[in-house]
């Protein structure tokens, strides 16, 4: 059996090792006799998996100790609405930063129950640059200041972040979790679905401020209340348990392999560089975004012609590079590198662009 390099946005590649790993451990999780798919979530055997992935996540993070990290189902999309009516406590009014679909979504959701205001967009060039931040500009007594850190359909990624005071600074994290180091205390809430960089699809992880917690509109259903997870340690229903113990697996690996995420920065950085070092060279294909706000994680770009790019998206495919093509909005390619994609993976493509270039060119 071959396996082909994955550049999928997500649900995305996961490391090898991991995926054998799981595969040993299906039928018999640890002489358990049963495979974890099966566990009841009130076991102990499955309570020891679930806290060693909270343990890992919150090692491999530094996450502090006042801050609360969930598991729970609904994916980053259903954060777009939770954050609003746990977080509009006060003035009931909140910035946004559009940066592209994700954030446009969260801040659809946050105009449902409360003043959205959004102070910066960069939708004028299609979402291809982080537009510049004045803080004179922010809504001052905001309940919270909301940005998606990366943008995985535009590939474009915030580098520095706004300077919002005591106004809590929530960020979608989803395709961007674990891929460098985050300074979580200057964060009041972050989330990110699982399925980009830290495991297969079904959970999504909250990483949130203790004080920010227990304050939910009154409309809010239990089940999208942070008090109700933060009481019962993501256990009010059933968690979804398998993709919790991947994620364990998972920051495993990324332990053995890497260390720390400083180590994992520099990876992905060396990985993305040799993909933009072609791109800035290349005659034929070129980079979408502008370069100071380039994602190490999502790399769109582009021939200029539709049937050129078509052509290149089913050759590679065939050759064994899978998922290249660009999301439906923008067009082009976009190569999805995130933790789990080799080194090799992204110099096979390069090699691989740099000959069709030299045959279309
Ligand atoms: C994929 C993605 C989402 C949507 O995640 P779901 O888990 O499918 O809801 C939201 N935000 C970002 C930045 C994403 O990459």
């Amino acid at each position: 059996m071959a396996r082909v390099y994955n550049f999928s946005a997500g649900p995305s590649m996961l490391p090898e090792s991991v995926l054998k790993r799981a595969a040993a451990e299906m039928l018999d999780y640890n002489g358990t006799g049963e495979s974890v798919m099966e566990m009841s979530h009130r076991s102990k055997e499955y309570q020891a998996i679930f806290d060693r992935t909270e343990a890992l996540l919150r090692e491999v993070m530094e996450i502090p100790d006042n801050y609360k990290v969930l598991f729970l189902q609904g994916g980053a999309s259903s954060q777009f609405a939770m954050v609003p009516l746990n977080l509009y406590r006060n003035s009931k009014k909140a910035d946004y930063v559009l940066t592209g679909q994700w954030a446009t979504k969260a801040y659809k959701e946050g105009a449902r129950y409360g003043e959205a205001n959004v102070v910066a967009s960069s939708k004028d060039k299609t979402f291809t640059y982080i537009p510049d931040l004045d803080p004179a500009t922010f809504t001052k007594d905001a309940d919270y200041f909301h940005i998606c850190m990366n943008n995985t359909i535009y590939g474009t990624r915030f580098t520095k972040l706004p300077e919002t005071g005591d106004v809590p600074l929530v960020a979608d994290i989803s395709s961007c979790i674990l891929s460098e180091p985050i300074d979580v205390s200057k964060f009041g809430v972050l989330y990110a679905g699982a399925q980009k960089n830290m495991a297969p699809a079904g959970m999504t992880a909250v990483i949130i401020r203790e004080d920010l917690i227990g304050h939910a509109m009154d409309i809010t259903p239990t089940m999208f209340n942070y008090q109700t997870h933060a009481d019962n340690g993501s256990m009010f229903n059933t968690p979804p348990c398998y993709t919790i113990y991947v994620a364990g697996l998972v920051l495993e690996w990324l332990k053995e392999e890497f260390g720390d995420l400083e180590h994992m920065k520099a990876y992905n950085e060396k990985k993305a560089g040799i993909l933009y070092d072609f791109l800035d060279n290349s005659k034929l294909f070129k980079g979408t975004v502008v370069k100071k706000d380039r994602s190490l994680m999502n790399v769109p770009f582009v021939t200029g012609d539709e049937e050129m790019d078509a052509k290149f998206v089913s050759e590679a495919k065939a050759a064994g590079f899978i998922n290249l093509k660009g999301h439906r909005t923008v067009g082009g390619m976009r190569a999805s590198i995130y933790n789990a994609m080799p080194i090799e993976g992204v110099e096979k493509l390069v090699d691989f662009m740099a000959d069709f270039e030299k045959k279309n060119g």
